[in-house]
């Protein structure tokens, strides 16, 4: 019998009673981390890895039935051995291990392989089956080193400045916002933020993650001469509203791994386009599948075909799992991030 099984409200362990990221409510859940299509409200009872209690507070309500576990340390239920280990996607992100019977499944949630210092870096943990993502499973998908991705958005941030002329940089508000922050060089002008960012920022200071001073967007006033110089952070979802008019003069950006697909950046109408992702690339994904060991990799999210004829190719035991997960980068997900701005 499968330790995990699909099941319409999501994927089910039968030994233990439990759904893990499930999209519809659940008695009991165990959420891999805080990105909207895995940590949704409802659930009766929520176990998350400790890290990431912060994060899923600050989304799903600050009274919402929260058990935690630290990394690596092991909780029995219903005879299942069950253990949270880093991700390297987001702060708090966790793959799961369970064991039963002798048997080891590991479901990886989103992660990335690429170390940064916004969170505890990806830990391969062996297994017999491996559930893992797929969001950039396809070969084009290769990142280059996040050193140099800040380095393109330093010198284009720098450029503006000296034409006095705003810098907008669109990205995802959960993850992918801090990580820039924390990555760009703060000394090149001030740095604004969205409303929908701030709050964010705030959890992963409180975390001890260093973030440089930031100021909320719409307390500068656009008369102030200080605007001309800034980079300002925010969601895509604030492109186009009228949020934009207070910076006058800009050339806005966009960071997100689907920029390394010719035509994304003009679809979004930005100047620039920064291929900046909290996933892992093609030789990421099938690097953390080798390090598992396992025999047998179930795939989620993504681009689940090629990945499971890859895996096939190589002589492993691949299969698709039907998900509702999506990208927190996908117009699905800002559409819900624009509900989140607006409310
Ligand atoms: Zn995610
Ligand atoms: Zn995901």
């Amino acid at each position: 019998m499968d330790l995990v099984i699909s099941r319409p409200e999501g994927l089910y362990c039968p030994a233990g009673d439990f759904h893990i990221d499930p999209w519809r409510p659940v008695e009991r859940s165990v959420i891999t981390h805080a990105h909207s299509d895995h940590a949704r409200a409802g659930n009766r009872h929520y176990l998350a890895a400790s890290p990431g209690e912060g994060l899923l507070r600050t989304r799903l309500g600050q009274d919402i039935n929260l058990q935690t576990l630290p990394y690596g340390e092991r909780l029995l239920h219903h005879g299942v051995i069950l253990s949270f280990h880093p991700a390297g996607h987001v702060l708090g992100s966790a793959q799961l291990r369970l064991e039963y019977g002798g048997e080891v499944w590991v479901a990886s949630g989103d992660f990335k392989t690429e170390a940064d210092n916004t969170c505890t870096p990806f830990e391969p943990v062996r297994c017999d089956t491996f559930i893992t993502e797929s969001t950039f499973g396809l070969p084009i998908y290769r990142w280059q080193p996040q050193a140099q991705v800040f380095a393109e958005i330093n010198q284009w941030w720098q450029a503006n400045a000296a034409q006095d002329k705003a810098s907008v940089l669109f990205c995802y508000s959960l993850g992918k916002a801090q990580r820039i922050l924390h990555g760009i060089d703060a000394t090149i002008g001030p740095i604004l933020v969205h409303g929908a960012v701030e709050p964010i920022n705030q959890v992963y200071r409180d975390a001890g993650v260093y973030l440089p001073p930031t100021l909320h967007a719409s307390e500068v006033k656009k008369s102030d001469p200080m605007m001309r110089k800034a980079l300002i952070i925010a969601p895509p979802s604030a492109g186009g509203s009228s949020w934009m008019n207070r910076f006058g003069d800009y050339s806005d950006g966009f960071a997100s791994g689907w920029m390394r697909v010719r035509g994304t950046r003009r679809r979004r109408g930005v100047d620039r386009g920064f291929v900046l992702s909290d996933h892992a690339d093609w030789p990421g994904l099938l690097w953390a599948i080798e390090q598992t060991g396992a025999e047998r990799v179930m795939v989620t999210h993504g681009s689940v075909a090629t990945l499971v004829r890859h895996l096939r190719e190589q002589g492993l035991d691949a299969r698709a799992f039907d998900t509702e997960y999506g990208d927190e980068d996908e117009a699905v997900t800002d559409e819900r991030e624009h509900a989140e701005v607006l409310s």
